[in-house]
């Protein structure tokens, strides 16, 4: 009897559960990506798209292409709900769709809701990211919200973009932390330095708590004014878990084993952002992590379909995050190891390069 498997979001992991599904069919079952766009947009090529070095082909994959070649039928839809009892999920649009197992890589969230109404932007999900940097990327005061990897990487590619371009005005950054707070102190202030070098305004420890149309206030009394808000200021969870009912971290995303199972249910998978590891609850939302999980959470598909052992996913102790920093310079933060140099550039374009080959 044929079955169904269910995946929901393109992002990373299931990205990879598609390009070994080409290697690799799995017999009698079904399958159905479920995702709100023909294209899945990578992060890793954000900056280099903002500051011109990359088109937005090289930035996306064509997911209902991947999906037509691998066997699985593209649904262009939206997930809503679960009812994780009755093996059925519901979209926006109101259609349900019956599974037999379902895997969630939806990613994550980063405007908080009340904010929605205001004329701040999140790139989230990530195909809204072309339309909203090209048109803040042209406007003199472009404020970033958001001092982590994402918020400083795309103030240094406008920046550079507006350099290159001879294009008057300046990005502004606030943070309710210091800028990369996650990093020992000294790469925070390296960091730092080099966003005030380049031209950048910095407010730090500040806490954005009013969005007008031209100015932001923070919680410390600042009024800055800008000509348009980019939202980065972390990984906010979907609803979709808290409104399934399903068991949630204290932010909203869902609990999954180191098998990615979710916690109360053996059919129901998860990876990526979307999830909080049971056994890692602290480990960072980033796209390094979503990368490694794919192929665990393939073998744990294919294996809970035909009855085989599931294997556990531990993650790395140490991951590599190379931002880029404008004029194809890269900042490589290896635990301790910090460097900023044209190398690590280089390193990170064929780390992303070869990242997109594999889905092409
Ligand atoms: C500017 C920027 C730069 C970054 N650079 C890096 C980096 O260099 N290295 C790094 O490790 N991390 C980086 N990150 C973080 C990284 O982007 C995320 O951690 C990563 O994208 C998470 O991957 P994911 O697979 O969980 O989800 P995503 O890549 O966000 O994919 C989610 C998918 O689910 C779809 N989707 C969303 N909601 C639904 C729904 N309700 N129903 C169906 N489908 C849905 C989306 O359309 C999308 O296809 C960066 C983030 C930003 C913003």
């Amino acid at each position: 009897m044929t079955r169904r498997l269910l995946l929901v979001g393109a992002g990373h992991a299931h990205l990879e559960v598609l390009r070994q599904l080409k290697e690799e069919p799995i017999n009698n079952v079904d399958i159905c990506l479920i995702s709100p766009s023909d294209y899945q947009y990578y992060s890793g090529m954000f900056s280099g798209f903002t500051e011109g070095i990359y088109t937005r082909e090289e930035t996306r994959v064509n997911i209902r292409k991947l999906a037509k070649e691998t066997g699985v039928h593209f649904i262009k839809k939206m997930a809503e709900k679960i009812l994780p009892s009755h093996h059925k999920l519901i979209c926006m649009d109101g259609s349900v769709y019956p599974f037999d197992v379902i895997s969630f890589d939806i990613g994550s969230k980063s405007l908080p809701e009340e904010f929605c109404e205001t004329v701040a932007r999140s790139i989230k999900p990530n195909y809204h990211f072309i339309d909203h940097i090209q048109e803040i990327r042209q406007t003199s005061q472009p404020l970033i919200v958001g001092g982590g990897a994402a918020g400083t990487e795309l103030a240094l590619s406008i920046q550079a973009y507006k350099e290159k371009h001879r294009l008057q005005g300046q990005v502004r950054l606030v943070t309710s932390e210091t800028i990369l707070p996650q990093s020992p102190s000294w790469v925070s202030s390296k960091m730092k330095t080099l966003l005030l070098k380049k031209g950048i305004q910095v407010w730090e420890n500040e806490r954005v708590k009013e969005v007008g149309d031209h100015y932001i206030k923070t919680d410390f009394g600042n009024k800055i004014r800008h000509t348009g808000v980019l939202w980065l200021g972390g990984a906010l969870s979907d609803p979709i878990f808290q409104r399934s009912k399903v068991e949630v971290d204290n932010k909203g995303f869902a609990m999954v084993r180191s098998t990615l199972q979710f916690e109360e249910y053996d059919y129901i998978f998860g990876a990526g952002d979307c999830v909080t590891l049971s056994e890692y609850p602290e480990l960072p939302k980033s796209g390094v992590y979503a990368v490694k999980q794919g192929p665990i959470l393939f073998e744990n598909l294919k294996n809970y379909m035909t009855d085989q052992p599931l294997i556990d996913y531990s993650p790395q102790k140490t991951a590599l995050y190379i931002l880029s920093t404008g004029r194809k310079k890269g900042f490589l933060i290896y635990g301790p190891l910090v460097n900023h140099s044209h190398r690590a550039w280089k390193v990170k374009n064929k780390i992303d390069l070869e990242f997109m080959e594999k889905y092409k």
